[in-house]
Parts: C-alpha cells; sequence; structure tokens
C-alpha cells in the first residue's frame, strides 16, 4: 500500500490525486504529494495517494487497468468519485519530444501535452478512464515532470498542484489557470474541442 492521506474541508469539490501510477515515478511523485498541506484545500476535500513501484504499463494501454495497481487506481476512482481527478507523472528526458510533439494525436490518439514552463507538462489524463468512468464536467488532468527534476522544474510542478488543490470548482480553476498560463489554458481547451466537441476544457 502507498502513501494515502486524506484532506476533509466538509462540502465541496472533491479531489483525487494519485501519482506514480506506473514503473518508478512514484519515487518522484511522493515529494510534491506530501508538500500538499491542510491549508491547500479551502474547501471540500482531497485525498492523496502515492502508489508503490510496480511494473511500467502505459495508461493508454488497456491491460494497464487490468495490472495491479491499474485496478488500485480505479478502485480510487469509484470508491472517491471525484469531481477532480489528477495524475501525477514523470517523463525521462529523451521522451519530451514524444510527449509534446504535435503528432502525438496522429500516432497515439491523444493530444500532445502542453508545456507550462521548465519542462512540467499538462494534459488530460487517459481516454480509457475520461471517456468511460469520468463526467464530461469533471476536470482530469495528468501533470508531468522530469524524473529527474531539477528545483526550478518541482517548484513549477508543486506550484500548480496548489493551484489544482485551491480551486474550488472549474471556472474558479479556470480563472486561476488563465491568470498564469493564458496560452496554455487556450490551447487545451483547443485540445478538448477537437476530441470531444463542446467539451469543457482539460
Ligand atoms: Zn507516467
Amino acid at each position: 500500500m502507498g502513501f494515502f492521506k486524506i484532506i476533509n474541508k466538509g462540502n465541496g469539490l472533491k479531489r483525487l490525486f494519485i501519482g506514480g501510477v506506473h514503473g518508478n515515478e512514484g519515487f518522484t511523485t511522493i515529494k510534491s504529494l506530501k508538500s500538499i498541506r491542510e491549508e491547500d484545500v479551502p474547501s471540500g476535500c482531497l485525498v492523496i495517494y502515492n502508489c508503490d513501484k510496480s511494473k511500467y504499463i502505459s495508461t493508454l494501454n488497456h491491460l494497464y487497468y487490468e495490472s495491479e495497481t491499474g485496478k488500485e487506481v480505479l478502485y480510487l476512482i469509484n470508491h472517491y468519485k471525484p469531481d477532480m481527478y489528477i495524475e501525477l507523472h514523470c517523463y525521462k528526458p529523451e521522451n519530451y519530444y514524444v510527449l509534446t510533439n504535435l503528432d502525438r494525436k496522429k500516432k497515439t490518439g491523444v493530444p500532445p501535452l502542453i508545456e507550462l514552463e521548465k519542462g512540467v507538462l499538462i494534459g488530460s489524463v487517459s481516454p480509457l478512464i475520461r471517456t468511460t468512468i469520468f463526467k464530461k464536467e469533471d476536470i482530469c488532468i495528468t501533470l508531468e515532470i522530469p524524473c529527474t527534476a531539477p528545483e526550478e522544474s518541482l517548484e513549477v510542478y508543486d506550484n500548480f498542484l496548489r493551484v489544482l488543490a485551491r480551486a474550488k470548482n472549474r471556472e474558479d480553476l479556470e480563472k486561476k489557470a488563465r491568470k498564469i498560463y493564458p496560452e496554455q489554458v487556450d490551447t487545451s481547451q483547443k485540445y478538448a474541442h477537437e476530441i470531444f466537441g463542446d467539451y469543457p476544457p482539460f
């Protein structure tokens, strides 16, 4: 069983942040998840889980959700039914190009990740869960950071996690994210629209 924590502030947005969903990514993501404090959550609740090391299977592969860790992830989503679902990943620097390449959709069926800054990338979660378990209006975001991240990337990653934890709903998040990353929010809305039609961002 990995690291688990609940911050409960009563009624409001239900958030679930999961780190290290495959391979050894949890080694990187746990530090950021542990840095989230009670006061970062204004209302509602935040469930934090960091998975133990597991075999690396891409979350775009349906076999992932049949693996032990994949089943844990599904269990947590089905149990807590979050309105906001955040997956924390890390990537090897040599994969930066593949993840952010504008041809990614043609090759893998999912849009490229968008760089916030300092190598921190943002995108949606696997379509295998986004379009089946989650509702249209839910907020589903993947955050990626280099696995051996320099301090400046960690700062961006941790700050954005805090923006997510503090958001009270979708509109509030969009307003707060747009203030710091206007172009990136526009791009993510464009990608979401390409996939889902008239669909909310993220
Ligand atoms: Zn990953």
